[in-house]
């Protein structure tokens, strides 16, 4: 560490060296005059956030980037030190964009002003911190955002989350759920104890499918408890318990307690332990509905993994009512939408897939790129699922240890649609793109 340290050092002596010698060709180093990233189009240039005049506003250049970020509809702000610049990205529909690039001595300047506003430590650079801050924009609304400050080779990291205000009332049809799937999600929710597992990556949008069935069940005669890390949005009517792992607060411990509340709904914001596995299944067994997500690939692979945490193999499959895979894709810009017709080539790798879709005359659609979603093509996001329902064959295969493999032939078998298969009819209706399905499956 401290050779690490005595390095870092010495790396910022010559960074501060190299400084020195550009101050003067600094203004030539703006981004403006190459335009490579399609959607900096609508995007100030550096020198206009950062000003004219030599004093340099860091309060207003940083909620000038929380502003700009929200309305270019980033998720995440990445503020990334290099070796001689300062690089700031915007995650836009799940994919990380240019949109500014600062000199690298005003990078401890941002950081810190990051650090006090969300109440951080400033002094401390060697390790990671987590705060939240509101800015208020106009119409006397607030952006919320989430922050993070990791130490990195070249300083500071810091990549501020922009929470909407308020979960979007989505829809399980407007999230991109079939209308199979979505029967199938209902049954589970009529159940009136058990577990509904989502599963996925993280980003695939697993949360929001949890608060949407939430919503559905939150009506006067039940009561939801959840114990959340981070709580994303507060739902009135129910009640939301945060995860403080240094107050002794983590999802088992919050679950134990919750189950003294008397609830008949618990969601649970990740079951990634034994111990939480355990109490979660217990709950289920016990007469309450409750709600997760656990981090595997996906739907069938979520049983073996809770054998995997040590869950008896005969409560999993008395408990597991649904397991929902997912992934989310960008959709095709509307204003930009073209068919194009399928090669050859693209035929045979598509044939390669095992895919059982079908290509009504070989079309399917693209975007062309325009002004309106910033030339890339796509505009806003939606969900690929497969739901895999536990039924007296999955049972029986759970209970006889069967791996992922054997339980995903099983549901296919009776009538499980694979995310592959949901996300190929999604693209032939032209609401996503070959592409985009083959990106997010391989990830
Ligand atoms: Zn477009």
């Amino acid at each position: 560490m401290a050779v690490k340290d005595k390095d870092k050092e010495k790396e910022k002596e010559k960074e501060k060296e190299k400084e020195a010698d550009k101050e003067e060709e600094k203004p030539k180093e703006k981004v403006k005059e190459k335009p490579k990233e399609k959607s900096r189009e609508d995007l100030p240039t550096e020198k206009e956030l950062i000003g004219s005049n030599k004093e340099v506003s860091i309060i207003r250049l940083v909620d000038a980037l929380v502003e700009h970020g929200f309305k270019a509809r980033a998720s995440d702000i990445h503020i990334e030190p290099e070796e001689d610049k300062v690089r700031v990205r915007f995650r836009i529909d799940g994919v990380l964009h240019d949109a500014f690039i600062f000199p690298k001595q005003l990078q401890s300047e941002i950081i810190t002003r990051i650090k006090v506003l969300s109440g951080l430590r400033t002094d401390e650079h060697q390790a990671a911190q987590d705060g939240r801050f509101k800015i208020p924009m106009d119409d006397s609304q607030f952006i919320d955002v989430r922050v993070s400050v990791a130490p990195t080779y070249y300083g500071e990291n810091s990549v501020m989350r922009i929470l909407a205000q308020q979960a979007q009332a989505y829809t399980l049809e407007m999230m991109g759920f079939s209308v199979k799937d979505r029967e199938r999600i209902e049954r589970a929710i009529k159940t009136p104890f058990g577990m509904i597992l989502c599963t996925g990556p993280t980003g695939s949008g697993k949360t929001t499918t949890l608060y949407t069935i939430i919503r559905i069940l939150n009506t006067a005669e039940v009561s939801i408890i959840t114990v959340e890390d981070p709580i994303e949005y507060s739902i009135p009517g129910i009640e939301q318990i945060q995860v403080n792992s240094r107050a002794g607060l983590t999802f088992a411990s919050g679950l134990r307690s919750i189950l003294r509340q008397d609830p008949n709904v618990i969601m649970v914001g990740e079951i990634r332990d034994e111990e939480t596995a355990g109490i979660a299944v217990n709950a289920a067994l016990t007469g309450h509905l409750v709600l997760s997500t656990i981090h595997t690939n996906d739907a069938p692979t979520t049983l073996p993994r809770l054998i995997d945490m040590k869950v008896e193999s005969f409560l999993i499959a008395s408990t597991v009512n649904i397991a929902i895979g997912q992934r989310l894709v960008r959709k095709i810009c509307s204003d930009c939408k073209t068919k194009e017709k399928l090669t050859e080539a693209e035929l045979k790798s598509l044939a390669d897939l095992h895919s059982e879709k079908s290509w009504d005359q070989n079309v399917y659609y693209v975007g062309k790129g325009c002004k309106s979603c910033g030339d890339s093509g796509y505009k806003g996001r939606i969900g690929i699922y497969e739901v895999l329902e536990v039924d007296d064959e999955i049972r029986q295969a759970i209970v006889r240890r069967a791996d992922a493999s054997d339980i995903k032939k099983i549901a296919i078998k009776n009538g499980m649609t694979t995310m592959l298969e949901d996300g190929l009819n999604k693209a032939s209706e032209g609401i996503t793109t070959i592409e985009e399905i083959l990106r997010v499956i391989h990830e």
